[in-house]
């Protein structure tokens, strides 16, 4: 079989661990074989990264930047035992962080689906999208134990002109109070991605928020959307997709009765919280994957688990292991869906649906790893290794080629 051609280079990004391994033979096994794929490919393990003073994330970054699509494995963010594992110079930040700041991106989580996994919530018929707003609020809050009797005011004093205060409360005894911000430049980048997020899954935008009780915080945020929706209404009009501000309550309450397939944007909070509850409710985190958006419309795609460190140690030690690599293969086939939509060509976008089809098919005749066997009914016999599974949707892929191309 002749290889599918793929226009524009694809950034790739290695990671660690049990992630590292899996991650090679779904090149090997479902990739390679397949395409002919430029593939930039930046080596983001931890060493790699401390033998670069972590500049091989900012040049991933800046080539995700450069080419628009990026795929990346899950990564070790080191802490004091990594840097005692691994030998490393220092703790160096998140990589996921540095490249969401260079890209000034929103993460999106997106549960993958399969019909013999039922979600807890009986009404998700199909995925809910997650975007949370990372950045602000209470994450960037300062904070104060009142302890006793006092005033407590809000000063802003501008670069130029009068300060302004406000009274927050005459205490008469002890309390606590809070001064948390956010900016006009992170709302807007933040909306901005959800549009484009939104438009490029096809899928309705819901943004709640409290606008009735917090009338200029809350109310800002909404303002901020409504601006760049207006922005982009003509976009947004022709892939007919549409947008709902609600307040916050009525999100969730809705949220428990709708069928899915909307894209949900947060604020910081109300993000940290329901994403772990939509992810709960889908399931596994072996199938929920993670997409980085940024406002201009650059792409990174990966799963939203960690490196699955306890099996990597059953496996060093030799030891069979069952890791889920779905969540790593959808973020491959997010990746190239992407590249082929906007390189146009459908044959690209046609792989990548194919890849999901062979995974999709595979868990749905019972062939999965161990996190799925209480989750799937009916519950299979068995459960397949880390490699099995691979091979078997490697197989199933093999199938659907030649079924499409025949
Ligand atoms: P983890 O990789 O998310 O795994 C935690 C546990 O969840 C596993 O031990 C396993 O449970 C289960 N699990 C997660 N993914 C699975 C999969 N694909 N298949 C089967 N089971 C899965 O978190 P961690 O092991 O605590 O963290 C390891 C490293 O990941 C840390 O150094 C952290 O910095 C990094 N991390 C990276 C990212 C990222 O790059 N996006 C995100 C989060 C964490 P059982 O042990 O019960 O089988
Ligand atoms: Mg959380």
């Amino acid at each position: 079989m002749t290889k599918i051609h793929v226009k524009t280079p694809l950034v790739e990004m290695d990671g660690d661990e049990m992630t590292r391994i899996i991650w090679a033979k779904i090149k090997d096994l479902l990739i390679l074989p397949h395409l002919d794929v430029d593939l930039r490919y930046y080596d983001l393990g931890v060493t790699h990264r401390d033998e670069t003073n972590d500049q091989v994330t900012v040049q991933a970054a800046e080539a995700i930047k450069t080419y628009g699509v990026g795929v990346k494995c899950a990564t070790i963010t080191p802490d004091q035992d990594r840097i005692q594992e691994y030998n490393l110079q220092k703790a160096w930040p998140s990589p996921n962080g540095t490249i969401r700041s260079i890209l000034d991106g929103t993460v999106f989580r997106k549960p993958i689906m399969v019909r013999n996994i039922t979600p807890a919530v009986s009404s998700w018929k199909k995925p809910i999208m997650i975007g949370r707003h990372a950045y602000g609020d209470i994450y960037k809050a300062v904070d104060f134990v009142v302890p006793g009797p006092g005033k407590a005011e809000l000063v802003y004093t501008p670069a130029q002109g009068e300060p302004v205060r406000i009274v927050i409360k005459d205490f008469k005894g002890p309390g606590v109070i809070m001064g948390m911000h956010n900016t006009d430049a992170s709302v807007t980048a933040f909306a901005r991605a959800c549009i484009a997020f939104a438009l490029s899954e096809k899928v309705d935008l819901w943004f709640g928020a409290k606008d009735t009780i917090s009338k200029r915080y809350h109310a800002r945020f909404k303002d901020i959307f409504n601006a760049e929706i207006a922005a982009r209404q003509a976009d947004l009009d022709k892939a007919g997709v549409t947008y709902r501000y609600l307040l916050i309550d009525d999100a969730v309450a809705q949220i428990m009765k709708h069928p899915g397939g909307i894209l949900w944007a947060c604020m910081n909070y109300d993000g940290d919280v329901m994403s772990d509850m939509i992810a709960s409710g889908f399931g596994s985190l072996g199938m929920m994957t993670s997409v980085l958006v940024s406002p201009d419309g650059k792409f990174e795609y990966e799963a939203a688990h960690g490196t699955v460190r306890r099996h990597y140690y059953e496996h060093l030690k030799g030891h069979p292991t069952s890791t889920n690599s779905v969540a790593s293969i959808f973020a491959w086939s997010g990746a190239i869906r992407k590249r082929g939509e906007l390189d146009g060509t459908p044959q690209v976008a046609a792989f990548a649906d194919a890849l999901e089809r062979a995974v999709i098919d595979c868990i749905e005749a019972g062939i999965i790893t161990k996190d799925l066997m209480k989750l799937v009914t009916p519950t299979p016999s068995g459960f397949r290794s880390t490699e099995s599974f691979l091979e078997a949707v490697a197989g199933r892929l093999n199938k659907i080629l030649t079924e499409t191309v025949a």
